[in-house]
């Protein structure tokens, strides 16, 4: 998995003899981190891991900090304590494989300083993959506790314990807990053709498949008939899901389907520029161009993305079936 993010999607097919219609159990698809929920519980072992954990440090705008060299900044809590944070302050993400602990802690609550900071898009570039992943952990709860400051029943403030995960409101009592938003994905086929469509201010020529966030007292599988209609007018028959991939942008998981639908004219409004049907031999052809600047023609979506996966996973359910 080296060079991939790990919250980057990492399909079934990544392990061998895995069954692509079912997403793998494989321990690498579990994180990087043991995130180790009963020590949250446990402000002594907390403590005790504190002196030699490693903290990722974020400023005001979820950035990293980063060394000269532009890799990620992790001093040991025993150096960040000599500014006012320590491990009250400090979210706990878990242990790494050698049994250290790594926690997020804001850049203002100590006093160390770093010459550079990378936002989480440039890192998932540019770090490896165990870094990246524990970077986009620490930001997404730092987002969401920054954003929960106060009860959402009552007004009041919250206080935070098992490692940072839990928020109880000092007046009322009731708890709060980080928050991941769902959303689906989806790769719709009419048999022969793929359905893809583009945003305003993308990059020119680039489509993706369809995706939309999930609203309440909807199932996955209506999600994606309801966004599908919504954004392209294209009736989706039914739809299988396949993976899922963590988006902490600030905080959704992208819920990845394949989906039949009938041949319908796209059409658009709002929300999409363009929408289309492709064929096999334009997908082939936007595959080919990866990487190639300047070259005129359709781009598909980076190779470490879910939805360029769907795209993967159409194309290989085509092919297989044209061999049969
Ligand atoms: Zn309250």
């Amino acid at each position: 998995m080296s060079g991939i993010a790990p919250f980057a999607f990492v399909g079934p097919d990544a392990f061998a003899g895995a069954d692509t219609r079912i997403p793998a159990a494989d321990p690498a698809c579990h994180g990087v981190l043991d995130r180790a929920d009963a020590l949250r519980g446990d402000p002594e072992a907390l403590a005790a891991l504190w002196p030699d954990a490693r903290v990722v440090l974020l400023d005001d705008d979820g950035q990293a900090l980063a060394d000269a060299d532009g890799a990620l900044f992790a001093p040991t809590g025993a150096q960040v304590s000599e500014g006012p944070g320590g491990t009250g302050a400090a979210i706990f993400l878990g242990r790494d494989g050698e049994g250290r602990g790594w926690f997020a802690l804001d850049a203002a609550l100590t006093a160390l300083q770093a010459s550079n900071r990378l936002d989480l898009r440039s890192a998932a570039g540019q770090w490896p993959a165990f870094d990246a992943g524990v970077f986009a952990q620490a930001r997404a709860l730092q987002h969401w506790r920054r954003r929960h400051r106060h009860c959402g029943v009552c007004g009041g403030t919250l206080g935070f314990s098992r490692g940072g995960w839990l928020g109880r409101c000092d007046d009322c009592g009731i708890e709060h807990y980080p928050r991941t938003d769902p959303a689906v994905i989806v790769a719709v086929t009419d048999g022969a053709r793929i359905l893809l469509g583009r945003q305003r201010g993308w990059a020119a020529q680039r489509y993706s498949v369809l995706a939309g966030f999930v609203e309440p007292g909807e199932t996955l599988e209506q999600t994606v008939a309801r966004e599908v209609l919504e954004e392209t007018g294209v009736r989706v028959r039914g739809c299988r899901y396949l993976g899922s991939q963590p988006w902490p942008f600030p905080g959704q998981l992208m819920l990845g389907f394949i989906a039949s639908a009938e041949p319908d004219e796209p059409r658009v409004d709002d929300e999409l520029e363009d929408a289309r049907w492709f064929d096999v031999d334009e997908i082939r052809a936007a595959r080919a161009r990866d990487g190639n600047e300047g070259d005129d023609g359709m781009r598909l979506s980076a190779p470490i993305s879910i939805s360029r996966w769907l795209i993967e996973q159409w194309l290989r359910e085509i092919e297989s079936n044209a061999t049969r």
